[in-house]
């Protein structure tokens, strides 16, 4: 039988690739976006949302993929940027859809490898797996890496402890306050290794329920939401919500450091520049968060993935910070400017300085793939 995709290719300026995929017989419209695959193929999640119009969802899935490229390339995956999104009500998920969209996934040759996003699990992974080989994200038991949010968590531990160091110039959180917003997949694990390596931590979370256990299990002090952004505290790290770093909330923070897993963090690049006035560190979103990908890349490497070698891949995130830190002093820019600079450069110089070669620890110093251009 004739497959009943219709796949359309869709020129846009800056990007390898983006095809529309429409499939009558599931009710599947679908977008895939490649934006480069210089460094390697490109892996990104793939996000079930109900945009209200195509263009919505094709500027979404470009400024997502786009993101996942300069993501990849700080983070050294030796994987390219893409990103996937259908639309469609969440609540209209069904077999048939999800088979589509692997055949979708599968029409690509391997130049796009999906994984969950917003609104897709791993459930959903393995129906698309049934038609593509190009998933990745699955449960250990199938080979994959498994859930990714505890490796973000790790990654954004080691981001805020070099975050200190360069700030106080100490190489401890003892007697640090952090204050951690939104306590899910991402900040409960973080906040239990923060509170263990000897910082306070106070926390919020529109969940009680779930803020009451972290400070029954983990020893946090519960705070309400709205008093997060005014607290004075070392270190504030977001792990909810997106864009909570703007006009209004910038002159109210009493942190030294914003330092989270939250993903587009600030509303507008130039809050960046207002946080250097500020005289707060940022630690930028897609480098200090970038964990939970790395795990994931490491489901590429030769042999397999390997929860020892993710793990001293994921440790060089602090020195990624380090170095587009040094960029942004040198060059008198906001580290958010410098982090894009450090990820062009990489991106520039090309494969060989696209992945790490993570079975060797971490050099003392940069190497050559960043700060020279
Ligand atoms: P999650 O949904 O598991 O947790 C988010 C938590 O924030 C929830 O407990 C929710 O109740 C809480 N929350 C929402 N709005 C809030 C508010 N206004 N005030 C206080 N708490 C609020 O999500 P997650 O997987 O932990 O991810 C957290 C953030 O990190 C997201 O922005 C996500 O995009 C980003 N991120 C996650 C990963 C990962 O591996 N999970 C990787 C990279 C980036």
């Amino acid at each position: 039988m004739a497959d009943t995709l219709k796949i359309t290719e869709i020129p846009v300026e800056g990007y390898e690739r983006v095809v529309r995929c429409e499939d009558p017989a599931s009710g599947l419209r679908a977008f895939v976006s490649i934006h480069d695959t210089v460094l390697g193929p490109a892996l990104g999640g793939l996000r079930m949302w109900p945009y209200a119009s195509e263009e919505e969802a094709l500027f979404d899935v470009n400024r997502l993929s786009r993101g996942m490229t300069y993501k990849s390339a700080i983070a050294k995956t030796g994987l390219g940027g893409g990103k996937a999104v259908i639309i469609s009500d969440p609540s209209h998920k069904s077999e048939e859809l999800y088979l589509a969209m692997g055949r979708f996934v599968d029409s690509l040759d391997g130049r796009y490898i999906t994984a969950a996003d917003v609104n897709t699990e791993v459930v959903d992974l393995e129906v698309i797996r049934r038609a593509t080989r190009w998933v990745s994200g699955l449960d250990r038991k199938d080979g994959g890496s498994g859930n990714p949010s505890p490796y973000t968590a790790y990654g954004v531990y080691l981001g805020i402890c070099e975050a200190v160091k360069w700030r106080f110039k100490e190489d401890s959180l003892r007697g640090r306050t952090v204050v951690v917003q939104g306590v899910g997949a991402v900040g409960w694990p973080l906040a239990r290794r923060l509170t263990d390596a000897g910082a306070t931590v106070y926390a919020a979370d529109r969940n009680k329920e779930r803020l009451a256990d972290l400070a029954t299990e983990v020893g946090v002090t519960p705070i309400e939401d709205d008093a997060v952004m005014g607290m004075e505290c070392d270190v504030f790290a977001p792990c909810a919500l997106g864009a909570i770093i703007n006009d209004e909330t910038i002159p109210k923070l009493r942190c030294r450091i914003v330092a989270g897993a939250a993903n587009n963090l600030l509303l507008e690049s130039r809050h960046g520049a207002m946080l250097v006035d500020r005289e707060i560190l940022y630690a930028p979103d897609y480098v200090i968060n970038a964990g939970g990908i790395i795990n994931v890349s490491e489901e590429f490497q030769q042999g397999g993935y390997n929860e020892d070698v993710a793990l001293r891949h994921i440790e060089r995130i602090p020195q990624a910070l380090e170095e587009l830190w040094g960029i942004a002093e040198e060059e008198k820019i906001p580290p958010s400017d410098a982090a894009d600079r450090l990820a062009e450069r990489i991106l520039a110089k090309g494969p060989q300085c696209g992945s790490a070669d993570s079975s060797s620890p971490p050099p003392a110093s940069a190497n050559d793939c960043g700060s020279g251009s």
